[in-house]
């Protein structure tokens, strides 16, 4: 039984600024221990569930921000930073379950934290099919693509909250509660290293419930930037491109991937 992890870090228990998010910032070095042992205790509680092979690939930034030199014995690691398309090196029909651990809520998303889509500078909003999509689930669409459900996803009680309204049946873990956009009730660390094990547990238990996310294509996506001169760079630079706003564009592609790719290359 495999399993294959996305970590983001913005939804990672006691994490609130940037400052903790960006490599030379003055927390980061603290943050990415809070993240790596989140991250372990989840794989310890999938290899104790069962799980023969664990891919935890690391999605925040860089790319690279777990401390490798300690990371669970269980877990191999995808590392480095990839283009959109191919977001989930080594990922097939063979995993039965994705669980997206330290997600954020998509950009726009009242009182949570560090909230965006993509990109905190340049994205405004993203929709998909006229729906406003963030990254839970667009990953979630990529591993659907696999014929993988996301079984399991933690963040802020605003993440938890998108992820159920995104994906239907999916088990949740709240690490803090969102009271603005850097600011929260936090948990304390040890007990979201105490809880999430057990609630990982109970989602693998439970992922009979759980489906692989799809939506009918061909898929239109519209793109909203934060200013009238990013869109004015994109609609240059790639074709089949419609300008529909002063800071909005919109692409159509049935295939999600490819969409991805001239999205956001
Ligand atoms: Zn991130």
């Amino acid at each position: 039984m495999k399993f294959y992890i996305s970590v983001d870090m913005e939804g990672i228990a006691g994490i609130l600024f940037k400052e903790q998010i960006y490599r030379g910032e003055m927390f980061y070095e603290e943050s990415r221990r809070l993240l790596t042992d989140e991250v372990n205790a989840v794989v310890e509680a999938l290899a104790q569930s069962g799980a023969t092979e664990v891919v935890v690939k690391d999605a925040h930034g860089s790319g690279f921000n777990l401390l490798y030199g300690s990371l669970h014995p269980a877990a191999t690691l995808a590392a480095g930073a990839l283009p959109l398309a191919n977001r989930f090196p080594g990922l097939d029909e063979t995993f039965a379950g994705a669980l997206l651990i330290g997600y954020h809520a998509m950009a726009g998303t009242r009182d949570a934290i560090l909230e965006h889509t993509f990109s905190y500078a340049d994205i405004l909003e993203l929709a998909l099919n006229g729906e406003p999509i963030g990254e839970i689930g667009i990953d979630a669409l990529l591993f659907g693509r696999s014929g993988v459900p996301v079984v399991f996803v933690s963040g802020d009680d605003k993440t938890c909250a998108e992820a159920q309204r995104q994906l239907g049946a999916v088990f949740t873990y709240e690490t803090k509660r969102a009271t603005g956009r850097h600011s929260g009730l936090l948990k304390a660390p040890k007990r979201v290293l105490a809880e999430i094990g057990d609630a990982v547990k109970e989602a693998v238990n439970r992922r009979g419930a759980c489906r692989p996310y799809s939506l009918p294509g061909p898929y239109d996506m519209r793109i909203e930037y934060t200013s009238t001169n990013l869109a004015d760079a994109r609609a240059l630079e790639s074709d089949g491109v419609r300008r529909v706003g002063g800071r909005a564009l919109a692409l159509r592609d049935d295939n999600l991937p490819r969409l991805l790719a001239r999205t956001f290359s």
